[in-house]
């Protein structure tokens, strides 16, 4: 995987209020092409969602430098584990895929 930078917010207060819900579409429309961060399948408009990297109910927060962009069915797999712990068990499987 190429190197990349994680930047997760946590609040320590009242959380921000502010939707997530149009985030992967705005995303898509500046960013044709792209790919999900856990899987690298092709994202679109049908499955593209808005992932946090620190979990609202971890007292992660909906701005945007805590939002990654992923596919629905990672979305769902991930529920509420560690992003980093994800990202390394998707990773792993992607190049076991890619490679075996
Ligand atoms: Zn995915």
């Amino acid at each position: 995987m190429e190197n990349f930078v994680v930047i997760g917010l946590k609040y320590n207060g009242k959380n921000v209020k502010r939707r997530t819900s149009g985030f992967a579409k705005e995303f898509l429309e500046e960013n044709k092409e792209s790919n999900c961060i856990y899987c690298n399948c092709e994202l679109n408009a049908e499955n593209a969602t808005a992932d946090h990297i620190i979990p609202i109910s971890d007292g992660g927060n909906n701005c945007q430098v805590n939002l990654v962009v992923c596919c629905q069915d990672c979305n769902n797999e991930r529920g509420n584990m560690d992003f980093s712990t994800f990202i390394s068990i998707k990773k792993n499987t992607r190049y076991k895929r890619d490679f075996i």
